[in-house]
């Protein structure tokens, strides 16, 4: 791609996403932005326009629907223009799984996990055949942590980090960089509209800060960033303990633990 690409940022209208517009507007490109609420992306669009001189789309979309998912996925299929996707958008909800009801955990499913796949799958072929382009998931630390106690929330954030380290090691060599972002508590809607008050609690990262360290390790190439975390070879280690048990699961027996008396 010889001219700057044009950024789609899903969940563009509040918090993390509309940041993540605001940077990539600063740094020239052309955005695509998507979420259900077009007043507010229209302002967004309107003050970046004037502040930047990019050119911004507005995409509104309910990505837990599949006629609009589609039409997102089909404008990441066809606009060669667009050489970064931004999954952002996610939601979290209150309480504890048997709390939660089935409908709502199967709607936070379809918009942190399928509608990131979708896009993704969507953009990756073209990337891949450009042999350029790059994915940006959000993640969150939560997807390695189920002692936080958000156990469906975690597990779509896991999907993330894993999708994203396995596309990586997949589209990497092709020339497409994919990077898990895994930000922590973030001062963003996102508490409020879980029915949390973000102000009781401690350790809140302000959402620019957080993005313009995202950015840091986006054009450092990471394959995963974790902006609050202050000693990166803590992560360092995590991984090297998991690589270290791959060579040990083909096994014709099972572990002596396992095996039963003749
Ligand atoms: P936020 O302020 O609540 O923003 C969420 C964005 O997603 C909004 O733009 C919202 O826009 C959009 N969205 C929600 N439901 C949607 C739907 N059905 N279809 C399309 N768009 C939808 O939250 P945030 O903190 O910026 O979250 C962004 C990402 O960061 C999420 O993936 C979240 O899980 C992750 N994260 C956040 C934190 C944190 O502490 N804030 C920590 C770790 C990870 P509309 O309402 O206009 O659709």
């Amino acid at each position: 791609m010889s001219v700057i690409p044009s950024v789609l940022i899903t969940g563009a209208s509040t918090g993390i996403g509309a940041t993540y517009a605001d940077r990539f507007a600063r740094r020239g490109h052309d955005l695509v932005l998507v979420a259900r609420d077009h007043k507010r992306m229209e302002a967004l669009a309107t003050r970046l326009r004037s502040e930047t001189g990019v050119a911004i789309d507005i995409m509104q979309a309910d990505l837990t629907e599949a006629a609009a998912l589609a039409v997102v996925e089909a404008r990441l299929r066809e606009d060669a223009r667009i050489g970064v996707l931004v999954n952002n958008a996610g939601t979290a909800i209150g309480g504890s799984f048997t709390e939660q009801s089935t409908d709502d955990v199967a709607r936070l499913l379809a918009l942190n996990t399928t509608a990131l796949l979708r896009l993704t799958s969507a953009v990756a072929p073209r990337f891949a055949q450009a042999g350029e382009g790059a994915i940006i998931n959000i993640g969150s630390v939560v997807g390695f942590a189920p002692e936080f106690g958000t156990a469906v929330y975690g597990a779509t954030k896991a999907f993330a980090l894993f999708l994203s380290q396995g596309l990586s090691l997949e589209l990497g060599p092709k020339g497409v960089y994919v990077q898990a972002v895994l930000p922590a508590a973030t001062r963003t809607e996102i508490w409020e509209r879980a029915g949390v008050d973000v102000n009781t609690m401690s350790g809140v990262m302000d959402v620019g800060e957080l993005v313009d360290a995202a950015l840091v390790g986006f054009d450092r190439r990471e394959a995963v960033t974790i902006p609050p975390l202050p000693d990166a070879e803590q992560w360092n280690a995590y991984q090297a303990a998991r690589q270290a048990m791959l060579p040990n699961m083909s096994q014709d027996h099972a572990a002596a633990r396992y095996r039963t008396a003749a």
